[in-house]
């Protein structure tokens, strides 16, 4: 996997944009803590620093990272990918929101036991950066999904890459509101 070399200090300084929030650092060390800290504070998912940082830096600046001919881009912060998952996350509590009937929810137990499989998984990413009013709009309509709800862990948790749904809100519907997308991992809530 591709890495920054460390005593190459990349165009622009070690920095990493998070969203729409740029995070410079003196160091590299100095930059994955405070990419960390940064997610931690705004109660974003943690998910793999050094992997987005890589990846974000590699993907830029192949030169100044080992091991470049392996590069894969797999941030989420790659514009495409996190805008699709922000708009389909919309769709996805629209179609829940306009559809009339009632939704079924689950226990905050249940919900729990379900955020802590979402906070592990690859699949977890945030959704929350780019254009301010959409994501404005989306924090929103999925809290009205979970009707304000949150559980211990529920509020640090991010989209589902596979299901394309707002995983704070999801884990509080009942398995019947669910329709299973292929590709889920295996020990995802939605097999059990
Ligand atoms: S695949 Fe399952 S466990 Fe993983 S983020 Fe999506 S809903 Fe959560």
């Amino acid at each position: 996997m591709a890495k920054p070399i460390i005593g190459m200090i990349p165009p622009g300084g070690w920095h990493y944009i998070d969203g729409d929030a740029r995070i410079n650092a003196d160091s590299y060390s100095d930059l994955v803590r405070l990419v960390e800290h940064y997610r931690a504070e705004n109660s974003l998912p943690v998910g793999d620093v050094e992997g987005d940082i890589s990846a974000y830096i590699c993907g830029n600046w192949p030169n100044f990272c080992h091991g470049v001919e392996s590069v894969t881009v797999t941030s989420v912060n790659a514009p495409t990918q996190l805008s699709q998952l922000l708009d389909d996350i919309q769709v996805w509590a629209k179609n829940i929101l306009q559809s009339g009937k009632p939704v079924n929810y689950v226990t905050d137990e249940l919900a729990e036991q379900r955020a802590r499989v979402c906070r592990s998984c690859p699949k977890n990413k945030n959704w929350q950066g780019g254009c301010s009013s959409c994501i404005a709009t989306a924090r929103r309509m999925t809290a009205s999904v979970r009707q304000g709800r949150d559980t211990v862990s529920s509020a640090v948790l991010g989209g589902c890459l596979v299901q394309r749904h707002d995983n704070r809100a999801a884990i509080f519907l009942d398995r019947d509101e669910h329709v299973k997308a292929p590709g889920l991992p295996y020990d995802c809530w939605l097999n059990i």
